[in-house]
Parts: structure tokens; sequence; C-alpha cells
């Protein structure tokens, strides 16, 4: 289908027909070949496409993709060498079994991912469970003691007091209370934003003791390796209700569910290979202005752009690194500035040796220190029960720490606290990745968090049209969380753009 546009003027002459991509660094120039001459940055006040997307996650891929369908040209400007963003699979010849750095399970009620994957032949397998291991497989070691699931509800460290959050894991307790807190009607995944639910927006901390759970209990379980901000005081207990509104919505869903064979990566990689206009690799983007009549988009290396329209599809932790012009208004600003991205920084091991066998103890093992949750992955389909590598997942203030500190030395002292903890895992693991999200210049952290007060602050302004300029992201996300939530919002995006072109 071809779209008319008004703007007439904004299109680019020829279009390609099939996609060119321009390596922007001098270290990748050679791997892609160059079909044209990169376009020189004093052209002229032309226009390189109608819309410029900047960032190759599943948003900007999203927007990028619909927009094509619709007629629209679009140039996609990705500061990385690679397409998918928090989508990122290891290589197998660095860890076997393809782990994933990033996004890990696709609900079944999933339906833009799934239908992304169908669309562009991605083959879903089954379901990898990654940070909470199945049950039966799992050890805790709090305060240095080694403690099995069965001993774990009558144990002197325990510090639930509630009968049945002593019987659960020491994470679970506080999600069973958000389960029970949350106001918002089934299904209704919008609540989360409506003034009425505003009373709500405060720490997971407050309002988990004010429900009566123990003081240590909250530390323990929202606390510590918390999938979800930094701590329990930082976070809202809002996002919560919307987080369970959502998984319990997931998991209602008839669909089925799973993760891409050979990595989810692969998703993204085959919505790229789908694109028609320009992508620019290597070329991480260094301002964006309206300049009234166009957007201009400068990169790093000095090259401008220009389009009738551009989408943002980065984190907001990597916008808030860039000049923009005219400063948004003020809330939209804050969040620009202040959103919370959840530290996370992973140490993956090869095993060389049962050690479970060894010690006789489950694979997996929560802790309280440094290592975070310590899981066995069983990611080859062929052999469900093999362990195939291993992975310390490490969220918080621990993240943090170990994002400031050297790469060996964050390694070196992740692996050195496990041998202490558990020392069948001496011989039996070898270091063989270490991935930090927090300092990672165009993430920020895994994924956004709302800290207190600020889903009432500017949830409903953060994606607002900024002039000529568009947000896109897992942040912006109306109804849906994670990968499905980025594609909802580069949905969102494009749509808004067609009103204008
Ligand atoms: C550890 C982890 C676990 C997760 N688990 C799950 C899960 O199980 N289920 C789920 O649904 N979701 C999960 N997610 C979340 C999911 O990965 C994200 O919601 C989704 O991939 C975000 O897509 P996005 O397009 O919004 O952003 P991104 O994927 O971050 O894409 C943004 C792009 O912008 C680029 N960029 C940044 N700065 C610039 C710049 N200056 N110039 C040009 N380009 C720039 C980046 O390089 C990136 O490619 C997880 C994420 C992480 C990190």
């Amino acid at each position: 289908m071809t779209k008319t546009t008004n703007n007439a003027a904004t299109r680019i002459a020829a279009r390609s027909d099939r996609r060119r991509f321009i390596a922007g660094g001098a270290a990748l120039a050679g791997a892609w070949m160059l079909p044209r001459a990169v376009r020189d940055a004093n052209a002229g006040p032309g226009f390189d496409a109608e819309v410029i997307v900047i960032g190759a996650g599943l948003a900007g891929l999203n927007a990028a993709l619909l927009l094509e369908e619709l007629g629209v040209s679009v140039m996609v400007v990705e500061a990385t060498s690679r397409f998918g963003g928090r989508m990122h699979t290891v290589a197998d010849d660095i860890v076997p079994g393809y782990p994933e750095l990033g996004a890990n399970g696709i609900g079944g009620g999933y339906a833009r991912m799934l239908n992304a994957a169908r669309q562009y032949g991605v083959e879903i397998g089954p379901m990898r469970p990654r940070t909470e291991p199945r049950e039966g497989e799992m050890l805790f070691c709090i305060q240095g003691q080694l403690i099995s699931e069965d001993d774990w509800p009558g144990h002197a460290l325990n510090p639930y007091r509630q009968e049945w959050a002593r019987q659960m894991p020491p994470s679970r307790p506080p999600y069973q209370l958000y389960a029970e807190l949350n106001p918002f009607p089934k299904s209704d995944l919008g609540a989360w934003r409506r003034p009425e639910f505003a009373e709500w927006d405060r720490s997971v901390g407050e309002v988990l003791t004010e429900a009566g759970l123990a003081e240590g209990g909250v530390e323990l379980g929202a606390g510590l390796n918390s999938g979800y901000g930094t701590d329990h005081h930082d976070l809202s207990v809002l996002m919560m209700f919307h987080t369970i509104s959502f998984a319990m919505h997931q998991a209602n869903w008839p669909g089925q569910g799973g993760a891409a064979k050979g990595g989810n990566q692969r998703i993204p990689e085959a919505m790229a290979d789908n694109l028609t206009g320009d992508v620019l690799l290597n070329s991480p983007v260094a301002a964006i202005a309206d300049e009234g009549q166009r957007v201009q988009v400068t990169l790093e290396d000095g090259r401008r752009l220009h389009a009738a329209r551009a989408i943002i599809a980065m984190p907001f932790s990597a916008l808030r690194r860039i000049a923009l012009e005219p400063e948004p208004p003020a809330a939209q600003k804050a969040a620009i500035d202040e959103l919370g991205y959840t530290p996370c920084t992973q140490v993956h091991y090869a095993v060389k040796q049962p050690y479970w066998e060894q010690d006789g103890m489950a694979p997996s093992m929560w802790t309280d220190a440094l290592p975070g949750r310590f899981m066995a992955l069983k990611n080859d389909p062929a052999s469900p029960e093999a362990v195939t590598s291993c992975l310390a997942y490490i969220n918080g203030r621990s993240a943090l720490k170990l994002a400031h500190m050297d790469e060996e030395a964050a390694i070196a002292e992740v692996t050195a606290e496990l041998f202490r903890l558990r020392p069948s895992l001496k011989d039996a693991l070898e270091p063989v990745y270490l991935w930090k999200w927090s300092n990672n210049p165009y993430a920020g952290g895994a994924y956004a968090y709302w800290k207190p007060g600020q889903i009432t602050a500017f949830a409903r302004t953060i994606a607002e049209p900024h002039g000529r300029i568009h947000f896109a992201g897992e942040h912006t996300a109306r109804l849906n969380r994670g990968m499905e939530g980025a594609m909802e919002s580069g949905e969102r995006a494009a749509i808004e753009i067609l009103e204008y072109l």
C-alpha cells in the first residue's frame, strides 16, 4: 500500500528497493557493503527521509516497519553495530545454549512479538525459565548459610512472621501482597496511569511494611535482588500492581509463548532484514533539534541528517546524555532526566563438572550476597534436563557496585564470593562472560522503573509528541510491558506520525 502525503517535498526522490546499511564507525567500515557514498553532512537543506527513527531496538524497528508498510520513507539510526538493543543473545561459541543478556520470555499474549516472529520467519521454541528456576531446583543462601527449600519454612533465618510467607521462597511474599492489594480491575492494563489510583504511588517498602510484612522480610524480599528498581525504597508499588496485572493477563491468555530458536535477538534481526530504507549502524546520535520545518539529527561524528519528523526510540537513560532542542515541557524533561533504570550485571559461567551431584544440593541458588541469583540454565531444547551454563544475575546496589569496577575485578569478586558460599562450585565453574547494563551508555540499565511519585508526575505526559519529535520505547508503553510494551510503543508512535505527514 502506498500512502499519499500532503508534504511531498519531504519525500526522498528515489527509494531504494532494498535496505541499505551504511556503517558509520571507522572500526566497522568494510563490515557492510557501502552501496553509495555516505551523505555529505553539508549537503544543504534537503531531507534524508520523511522520518528518522533513532534506535534499532524493538520499538524503533516496529515503528520503522509500520511506516514503511504505509509508504513512508524511513531512515533508522543506531548507535551500535547490532540490532535489538536490549534483546541481546550471547553467541553460542562464547556461552553454550544462546543465553540471553536481555529479554528472556515471550508471553503467550505477546501478540505483536509472536506476530513479528511469524511474519519474519523466526521459529518460537519452548520458554526458557531463567530468573525463576523450576520448583525443587532452588537452594537458598542466607547470611552465608546454605538452606534447602524443605528447610526454609522452619529455618531461624526465615524473617517472615506469617505462615504463608514462611512457606514461600524469600523473594515471593512481596509479590503475593502486591497481588492481594492490587486495586486495578481485572485485565485493565491501563489502570496504572489513571489519577484515581495515585494514592498508591508510594514506595513498595512503605506499603509492604504497612501490610504487615516483617521489616527483615521487606528488606530480603524486595530490597535485595530486586528485579525492579534499586531497592524497596525507590520503587513505586503502583508500578508493581501494573506488573502483576500484566503478568496475570499473560498467564490467563490461551496463546502459547516461548523463546526464539537460536536466541531472541533473531527477532529484531529478522525485522531489520525487512526494512527497505537506509539503516545507519555504528552511528550514535549526539543532538536532536526541531528546526520548525524539519528535524535535524546530529551524529557524534558530525554528520547531520534531516527529516520531517523523528522518533526517538532509545531509553531515556540514553537520551539524557543527548542535546534536545527545544527543551521539552517540565514534566517530560523530568522524565528524561529522572526515570529509573533497573541495575543489572551478569557473570556467565561455563560448567566443567556437575557440582550439584558432588554436593547433593539444588543446582540454582538464591543468595542475599553479591552473586544475587545464581542460575543453572537449561537452554538446550534437545536435552532439556542438561545444564548448559550458569549465570550470576545481579540486581540492585550490588549490580551498581560491580558496574563501576573494572571487568576483571568484577568477575573475580563475584566468583570468589560464589566459591566461598558454595565450595563445590570451585572446580566446577569457569567465568566466561561479563555483561553490565547499568553503565552501558545506550541502555543505562535493564529496563525503566518508576520511582515513588513518578507515575503521578509524568506517566501521562512522558510520550507526548514534542513538536516534530515523537517518543517510543518500552518506557513509553501504556498497556503492555517489556518486549510487547516496546512493540506497542513503536506502533503508537508510527500512528501519531501518520496523523501529521
Ligand atoms: C536483563 C533483561 C531482562 C529482560 N527480560 C525481559 C523479559 O523476560 N520479558 C520482556 O518482555 N522483556 C524483558 N526485558 C525488557 C525488553 O528487553 C525491553 O523492554 C525491550 O527490548 C526494549 O526495547 P526498546 O526498543 O524500547 O529499547 P532498546 O532495545 O534498548 O532499543 C533502543 C536502541 O537505541 C539505541 N540507542 C541508544 N542510544 C542511542 C544513540 N545515542 N544513538 C543512536 N542509537 C541509540 C540502542 O543501542 C538500542 O539499540 C528485559 C531486558 C533486560 C535488559
